[in-house]
């Protein structure tokens, strides 16, 4: 297992994954060890690309996951 650098701002790896080239279908999440994407908004699919860095057409992106990437902690989640 290579070692990990945590990072207080990017605990969680999070990038972005197009799920089909069709607009609002660029997804923020994390992919699993089976090549899958569960998306910040719920959604599990199987990405035709993964993106580095942010998505160059805003109008690709679907807005749940927008949204969830200007919100980087949950809300309610306690401040220490
Ligand atoms: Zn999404």
């Amino acid at each position: 297992m290579p070692p990990v650098l945590l990072d207080a701002t990017s605990a969680q790896s999070v990038t972005w994954f197009v799920a089909s080239l069709r607009d609002d279908d660029t997804h923020l999440g994390g992919e699993t060890t089976d090549g899958t994407v569960t998306a910040r908004c719920g959604r599990p699919f199987r990405p035709l690309a993964r993106l580095n860095g942010l998505p160059l057409d805003p109008l690709q992106v679907f807005p749940t996951c927008a949204q969830s990437q200007r919100q980087p902690t949950r809300p309610g989640a306690p401040r220490r």
